[in-house]
């Protein structure tokens, strides 16, 4: 087995390291509603959206969408106050499918997000079913000026899951919108969610195997929130699905994580539920506990397996 490295304290290349060696210093993500919406809601594929994602769709921590993007960055700034930062951030057009839109409106929005003098770099959270020509030209064309990250929420590779979430699109179509991101030069970070309904071990592992075979640069594995108001919360109400326990979700992190190539970035490795809307797992909600129980894991698990790292430590 390959010696693998530490970064930093962690046995992954975790964002907070990427970022330090990338900027030269810790940068936060603010996330940004650009009054998008998304065609799994307007009508377009669907009215419910996916099944697990809140009216909010999938950005409860960003600003209203009534301030503009520059009054939503400095109160995003205002947020972390008391935090140890310096003064940049990542601009992260979180809130619903942050490509659905005409190219002209997208690239005022992004334009503005790119002249605010803390960002340093530009994140949007989108599906791959969005992911038009007009569109990806002009991505690569800010991205000639600060790095911009295009996050695909592809959760799992299974055809039953996807349908059972109404995720809207086939594995090829994210297949597609990877490759045309390549061509580009755009860097990739992929959305997967652990514990969807129905899916084993076995599957979510799968779905990290698939991707440490694609030109990604990063991932974000996320915990399964089942948020108040979703149809996954009336399915967890009526017994057709469960929250995971921290133990299994834990194990199953720590096999996707070593599946991944080293180099992959690990953008996340839990998941922020919104205290007031999270229905389950409640665990998720202590944050530094998942942390230091997943530390702990790692370390027991290397241990059995003999298991060595190098570099910082
Ligand atoms: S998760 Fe994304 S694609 Fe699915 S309904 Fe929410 S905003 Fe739309």
């Amino acid at each position: 087995m390959a010696e693998r490295r530490m970064w930093a304290d962690k046995r992954y290349h975790s964002a907070d390291w990427e970022m330090k060696h990338r900027f030269g210093g810790k940068v936060y993500r603010v996330a940004l509603d650009g009054g998008f919406s998304c065609p799994n809601r307007d009508g377009t594929l669907g009215y419910g959206g996916c099944t697990f994602c809140s009216a909010g769709g999938s950005g409860d921590f960003a600003a209203s969408r009534s301030l503009s993007i520059h009054d939503q960055i400095d109160q995003g700034f205002a947020f972390l106050s008391g935090k140890p930062h310096d003064n940049r951030c990542i601009a992260y057009f979180q809130a619903f499918t942050g490509t659905y839109g005409p190219a002209e409106r997208l690239r005022s929005l992004y334009e503005e997000a790119l002249s605010h003098p803390r960002v340093v770099a530009l994140a949007i959270a989108t599906r791959p079913d969005c992911l038009g020509e007009d569109v990806l030209d002009l991505l690569a064309e800010l991205s000639e000026r600060k790095p911009v990250w295009v996050e695909l929420g592809l959760q799992t590779i299974h055809e039953k899951t996807a349908a059972r979430i109404r995720r809207g699109y086939p594995l090829r179509v994210f297949e597609k919108a990877v490759t045309d991101l390549t061509d580009r030069h755009l860097e990739t970070i992929v959305h997967m969610i652990l514990g969807l309904p129905e899916e084993s071990p076995a599957d979510m592992l799968a779905t990290a195997e698939y991707l440490a075979g694609q030109p990604v640069s990063g991932i974000k594995l996320q915990l399964l929130h089942i948020l108040k108001g979703t149809d996954l919360y009336r399915d967890y109400l009526q017994g057709r699905c469960q929250a995971m326990t921290l133990e299994a979700y834990t194990d199953i992190l720590i096999d996707c994580i070593m599946a991944l190539p080293q180099e992959m970035v690990i953008h996340r490795i839990t998941g922020d539920g919104p205290r007031d809307l999270l229905a389950a797992p409640l665990w998720s909600l202590d944050k530094k506990r998942v942390l230091n129980h997943l530390h702990h894991e790692m370390k027991l698990r290397d241990a059995w397996q003999g298991k060595t790292y190098k570099g910082e430590t």
